[in-house]
């Protein structure tokens, strides 16, 4: 049915064929020395056996281990490797905004470099994008080597996001995704400092297509996110694609300030019903608390969308590149922009 739609449309467009094709692999690395080569090695595999040309474009997001020796090593094997030096580490969203913002293709794949996210899947991906797709997502049908309890809050955050943004982000989706030009531009557009790159992706619309696949367990080393880092990644996602929170303390606030008139009137008639027993001292205390740990939760709220305003507003670059190199065979026809 879609598929007809999109055809009715006319959004199939063409899509270059063969050398006239160039690829793009951004990968987002901060210290991933140890499965650098292993990484670069399945995904040579793959890219060789494509139609397209392609180039990797690897952003060195500030790693502190050997990861950088490890990349001029793989650059000097490979013509086709682009290495992007961030002056520091920026963070995953903001590397992987660096990769896209360098890379030339016609087709964009975003991938991490720990193989979590198989690079067999690109062939599946470039297909989609051949069929005419804006937005190809890998979408996990299995989070192999993670915990219950990992599984259990990502299923809640997805769910919960969905339900309060207007945007809709697909359930149980990671970065690993192919990006056709336009939706790359489109991207390129969306400067805000506090990214939410899955929210942004969903964001831009166009014609998306999800391909299921099993996500395997990390090589080696160790995710970098620890559940303090997972919780600011979910406000994030939530402050930058919903104004719910702000609703809910209007909302909060009106239903406590209607059970305060309600207890009044009941005071009220029980006075005039019963008289006045010299009591209360206990209720008023639990009033005066509840209502000052409301207002304060409310100023938490505004005050996490006011930061954001913040940051927003004093308009910094949204990353500092020490040196960008890029592949050793430049092709003529498309000259490399700095
Ligand atoms: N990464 C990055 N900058 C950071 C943290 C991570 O570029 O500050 C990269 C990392 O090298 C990897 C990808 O982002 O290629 C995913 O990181 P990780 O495996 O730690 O996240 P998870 O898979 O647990 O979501
Ligand atoms: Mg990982």
């Amino acid at each position: 049915m879609k598929e007809a739609r999109r055809e009715a449309r006319g959004q199939r467009g063409p899509r270059p064929e063969g050398l006239a094709c160039l690829l793009s692999v951004v990968v987002p690395v901060y210290n991933e020395e140890a499965v650098l080569a292993t990484f670069h090695r399945r995904l040579s595999a793959v890219l060789q056996g494509l139609e397209c040309r392609t180039e990797v474009v690897y952003v060195d997001d500030g790693s502190s281990d050997y990861s950088s020796v490890v990349l001029q090593d793989l650059r000097e094997q490979d013509p086709n490797i682009a290495i992007l030096e961030l002056s520091r580490n920026f963070g995953k969203e903001v590397a992987m905004t660096a990769g896209l913002d360098h890379a030339r293709g016609d087709a964009v794949v975003i991938i991490d470099a720990d193989l979590q996210d198989p690079p067999e899947l690109i062939p599946r991906l470039l297909d989609e994008w051949r069929a005419g797709y804006d937005v190809v997502y890998a979408q996990r049908t299995s989070r192999a080597g993670e915990s219950a309890a990992k599984k259990a809050t990502a299923a809640l955050f997805y769910r919960l996001m969905r339900r309060i943004s207007h945007v809709a982000i697909p359930v149980d989706t990671g970065d690993f995704r192919l990006l056709s030009r336009r939706a790359v531009d489109a991207l390129a557009g969306l400067r805000e400092r506090h990214r939410f790159m899955k929210g942004l992706f969903a964001w831009i619309g166009y014609e998306q297509k999800a391909i299921p696949y099993q996500r395997e367990a990390r090589q080696e080393g160790e995710s970098k996110w620890s559940y303090l880092a997972l919780w600011d990644f979910a406000l994030e996602g939530i402050t930058s694609f919903s104004t719910v929170p702000l609703k809910l303390a209007t909302y909060l606030g009106t239903l406590t300030a209607l059970g305060a008139f309600l207890y009044g009137l009941f005071i009220i008639v029980q006075t005039l019903v019963v008289g006045n027993p010299v009591a209360g001292y206990p209720s008023l205390l639990v009033a005066v608390l509840f209502l000052g740990g409301i207002q304060l939760m409310a100023l938490g709220v505004i005050g996490e969308y006011l930061g954001r305003m913040f940051e927003e507003t004093k308009g910094r670059p949204l990353y500092l590149i020490r040196e960008y190199q890029p592949p050793s065979r430049i092709d003529p026809r498309r000259p490399v922009e700095d």
